[in-house]
């Protein structure tokens, strides 16, 4: 089994990879893709271009990588990236194994508004992520009828059910909750903050070796 995490990391922090490294251990998967995104299709072009977010991505995951593989399909492709495409060439790539993608429960609620969203769940296994003792997503008050009768219909109990077929189940996984967003570390870095352990120490050199995100100048000695 093969997890998938796609994002704009722009930058990455220890949410994303808190995230990825827990999904991996506790589904016993062979590896966890972390897949940046070219262009995003649902908001505006990253802060950072994709060159800087690699090295960023790259540098944060290093050579102890716990699992955890940089997969930059998505930015050799260019154009805008949507996952059924990324899910498509994945799929040709790896056969019938597993695929598992990981979304935040937030992600999940938002998925009938993706590119050709029915053919996502047709080609991986959905894992959402929430808060401990959060499960109740096709309760949500807002939830399209649609994603609620496809939470109840492909809802897995267990990773032995998404280990048995290759694509179409849904997995809720409780995370550590980690309330850090790359919106809020581009802000801090603006206004002269440092969002130092937030990120990796790698990622906050980075950004103020390229002066990323209209940096502070005043940042560049801590
Ligand atoms: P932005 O603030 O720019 O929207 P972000 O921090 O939300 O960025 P993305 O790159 O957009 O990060 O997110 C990619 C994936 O990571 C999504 O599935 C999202 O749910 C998940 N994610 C983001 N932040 C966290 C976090 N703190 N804990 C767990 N998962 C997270």
């Amino acid at each position: 089994m093969i997890g998938i995490y796609g994002g704009t990391f722009d930058p990455v922090h220890f949410g994303h990879l808190r995230a990825a490294l827990e999904v991996y251990q506790g589904l016993g998967l062979r590896e966890m893709r972390l897949l940046p995104c070219f262009q995003p299709p649902h908001r505006a072009s990253p802060a950072a271009d994709a060159r800087a977010r690699l090295t960023m991505l790259r540098s944060a995951v290093g050579t102890d990588t716990h699992g955890l593989v940089v997969d930059n399909r998505e930015m050799r492709r260019e154009g805008v990236s949507y996952m059924v495409d990324t899910l498509a060439s994945l799929r040709e790539e790896l056969g019938d194994e597993s695929l598992c993608l990981v979304l935040g429960a937030d992600a999940f609620l938002q998925l009938h508004r993706w590119h050709r969203w029915e053919e996502i769940i047709a080609l991986a296994h959905l894992v959402v992520t929430h808060r401990p003792g959060w499960t109740r997503v096709a309760d949500a008050p807002d939830i399209d009828p649609v994603l609620a009768r496809l939470w109840r219909d492909c809802h897995a109990d267990d990773v032995a059910e998404l280990a048995a077929v290759p694509a179409g189940r849904i997995l809720p996984f409780a995370i550590t909750p980690l309330d850090i967003s790359a919106t809020r570390i581009r802000a801090m870095v603006a206004k002269g903050e440092s969002p130092r352990f937030l990120v990796p120490d790698v990622v906050w050199n980075l950004i103020r070796l390229q002066g990323l995100y209209d940096i502070k100048r005043n940042l560049d000695e801590d």
